[in-house]
């Protein structure tokens, strides 16, 4: 199937502001929006082609090259969030990344909708946790399994209709005023509107019927994930009493240490020990990048403290389409125990005058090394 243009899957023209595109996507959004059409696949077609047109064509870098190169300039750009549409979006992806879209419309007020019934749903509370991962997890993305503590509706427990309000959710008051009578009305109190009191508790469990349990929830990392990113997993927060929407899990994404690559903003650096054999000969290495293991040649004569810049190597830049690079600071192991050869080499090297330092004067101090790495 040919891919829609992005304006026109979100109705809107060539020249929308970007407060037109942000309305337009959110009237798409909250009509195929999945709670609204359950099991209508359809409509999560639409909902999933709605929310990659709008990832688009709200940032204004993708806007500018969409409009530039159409969808051909979009696919394999290999930039950040490259891989992340073109189907592959899961329902997870769109709720993290535009969350605040759906934030006032979805979730507790949603109850009522349909037919002047006042009662709202209960709303399980949030949770938070925080996951570790490498860089090479942050880079590629990854799916991980973690177990939850979490609040579950206790089997057996059961509720009956709110008595105070006889269901409805809410408590009418009748005052006198100067003006006459006037009605007001009030969450109710005791069922805080859900129009639903426990009935039946069965024992370990609170007083809405709550019980503490355990869960394994899968989630995906898309690439890219940064330290301090946060991740909406919909519905996976604690249960609400009797029957009502669950809470939002929100999973907040740590950079594990690496006992190798330290990172630097979207840069990453190691250091590389080489024999002082190696230094002097030339050699080639292998050493460990986020995508995999990399050869690297080392030139014949090259000193301790040369750094090596991979271009590319580094994260991909979460605000631009550019990655970082990866620096290898190359350290020369100096011997610490010599065999008596080796002894003797060295000795008749150093009588001979052979083998010194010979500084042409166009090495680099330390300093401007420093330099480099951020011009
Ligand atoms: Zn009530």
């Amino acid at each position: 199937m040919a891919k829609r243009d992005y304006y026109e899957v979100l109705g809107v023209s060539k020249g929308a502001s970007a407060d037109e595109i942000k309305k337009a996507y959110r009237k798409m959004a909250l009509k195929y929006h999945p709670d609204k059409n359950p099991g209508d696949k359809e409509a999560e077609e639409k909902f999933k082609e709605a929310a990659e047109a709008y990832e688009v064509l709200s940032d204004e870098n993708k806007k500018a090259r969409y409009d530039q190169f159409g969808h051909a300039g979009m696919g394999g750009g290999g930039g950040f969030g490259g891989g992340g549409f073109g189907g592959g979006m899961s329902m997870e992806d769109i709720f993290s990344q535009f969350g605040d879209i759906f934030g006032g419309h979805f979730g507790g007020g949603f109850g009522g909708f349909g037919g002047g019934a006042r009662t709202q749903q209960a709303r399980g509370s949030n949770l938070r946790v925080r996951i570790k991962l490498n860089l090479e997890e942050m880079l590629n993305g990854t799916q991980k399994t973690i177990k939850v503590k979490k609040m579950k509706l206790a089997p057996g427990a059961t509720s009956k209709t709110c008595p105070t309000c006889n269901g409805s959710g809410v408590q009418i008051r009748v005052m006198n005023t100067m003006l006459g009578q006037m009605q007001t009305q009030t969450q109710c109190g005791i069922c805080q509107g859900i129009g639903k009191v426990a009935d039946k508790i069965p024992a370990g469990a609170n007083a809405q019927g709550l019980i503490k349990d355990e869960e394994e929830i899968t989630i995906n990392i898309p690439a890219g994930a940064r330290d301090g990113i946060q991740l909406n997993v919909r519905g996976k927060g604690n249960d609400a009493p009797f029957g009502g929407t669950p809470g939002d899990l929100f999973v907040v994404v740590e950079e594990e240490e690496d006992a190798q690559i330290k990172r630097e903003g979207d840069n990453l650096h190691q250091e590389l020990y080489i024999s002082f054999a190696e230094a002097a000969l030339g050699t080639s290495k292998e050493i460990p990048t986020v995508g995999g293991k990399v050869k690297i040649k080392i030139e014949a004569g090259t000193q301790s403290g040369k750094i090596l810049r991979l271009a590319g190597k580094g994260l991909p830049s979460i605000d631009n389409y550019g990655k970082g690079d990866m620096f290898v600071h190359i350290n020369v192991w100096t011997p610490q125990k010599l065999t008596p050869e080796q002894k003797t080499f060295f000795e008749n090297q150093l009588q001979s005058g052979e083998m010194q330092a010979e500084p042409s004067g166009k090495e680099k101090t330390f300093f401007e090394k420093v330099k480099d790495l951020f011009s």
